[in-house]
């Protein structure tokens, strides 16, 4: 019996990066639904923890890849704007940050210039920026 429990085990995907970041949102949400005694956020929060414990035991490894890369391309494309969002408040004055759309490179353009053409170094994608 053991020793199917740790095959099983072995063989599962194992907790990817949206496992966990459902994971760790089901654990803040529980904590919240603690202060405000909502029942429907603590039921919000064991659905999450669930799906998180259930693709993390999954044996579907191509189906649960799937997903995460999905949820890492949206990841990464938020993530980019995020920082470009900072750096344009940090550096507002001399420089502008855009975000390549079709690899998400951060981009310094100088600030003043009027309408730039810009090419992304890393993917060679062109397109037009007002600095
Ligand atoms: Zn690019």
């Amino acid at each position: 019996m053991l020793d199917k429990i740790k095959n099983y085990l072995r063989r599962a995907h194992g907790m990817d990066r949206l496992s966990q970041h459902l994971y760790y949102l089901s654990i803040t949400i529980f904590v919240f639904s603690l202060f405000g005694q909502s029942q429907i956020l603590r039921a919000i929060s064991l659905v999450g923890l669930f799906i998180s414990l259930f693709r993390s035991l999954s044996q579907k490894h191509y189906q649960r890849s799937k997903e995460n890369n999905l949820y890492t391309k949206y990841y990464n494309r938020v993530l980019a704007r995020v920082k470009v969002f900072f750096l344009n408040i940090r550096h507002f004055k001399t420089h502008k940050y855009v975000v390549c759309k079709s690899c998400n490179q951060q981009l310094r353009i100088p600030k003043k210039q009027g309408e730039v053409s810009v090419t992304c170094p890393r993917c060679r994608n062109r397109f037009d920026v007002k600095s």
